[in-house]
């Protein structure tokens, strides 16, 4: 998306004033057992993560960590309740996420759908025109068993306007690069809003 930050270089004036970390809501959506848990604990352990207080977890699935990405450090609070416990509609309501990642498993039909429904729930209610959707394929390492195929997951994203990944929380196949991609595209959305 060619979003380098770039900084604005004021360093004539009185730079000493401690800048607020921003920090970021991120709710992860999806069918149970396609692997959101497991994504958010690969999260934990990535080459970009500053600071990690356990202290900070809440018991109801938040996870807060610092990321340090182009030299800016933002904060990330990840929201991972079963759907079983939360609706779609009640955790964007509670939340107000900046961001909703929509997880479904490569080798299950069910949870494609699941997804699906989820998107088209986004995309009435203007979410994902507004803020961030990331369309996750997992479990891209069980390639044997795959029944929806990476085409099928980018036209989902499309359809809906979303970013898309394939990835392995198992073999930490593009975990990276989900949580750096989420992190960008919240920033550069924010940059635009601000313009
Ligand atoms: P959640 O209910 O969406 O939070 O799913 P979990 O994170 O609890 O994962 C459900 C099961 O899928 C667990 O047994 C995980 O070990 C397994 N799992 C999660 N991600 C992957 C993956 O990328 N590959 C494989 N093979 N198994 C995975």
């Amino acid at each position: 998306c060619g979003g380098n930050s770039s900084y604005n270089d004021l360093s004539s004036g009185d730079s000493s004033v401690a800048e607020e970390v921003p920090k970021y809501r991120v709710v992860l959506l999806g069918e149970s057992g396609v692997g959101k848990t497991a994504l958010v604990s690969q999260f934990m352990t990535s080459e970009y993560m500053n600071t990690y207080d356990a202290s900070l977890d809440d018991e109801f699935g938040e996870k807060t960590v610092s990321i340090l990405l182009d030299a800016e450090e933002s904060e990330m609070v990840f929201i991972d309740h079963p759907s079983i416990e939360m609706s779609v509609e009640n955790s964007i309501a509670t939340y107000e996420p900046h961001a909703c990642i929509v997880v479904y498993s490569v080798v299950s039909k069910g949870s494609f759908k699941v997804a699906e429904e989820i998107l088209n729930y986004l995309w009435q209610e203007n979410y994902t025109r507004e803020k961030t959707v990331i369309v996750v394929g997992n479990k891209a390492d069980l390639m044997r068993a795959r029944c929806i195929t990476t085409e099928e997951g980018k036209q989902l994203a499309c359809s809906r306007e979303c970013k898309f990944i394939e990835t392995s929380s198992g073999i930490q196949h593009n975990v990276d690069e989900l949580l750096v991609g989420v992190l960008k595209q919240i920033r550069l959305r924010e940059t635009r809003d601000k313009k």
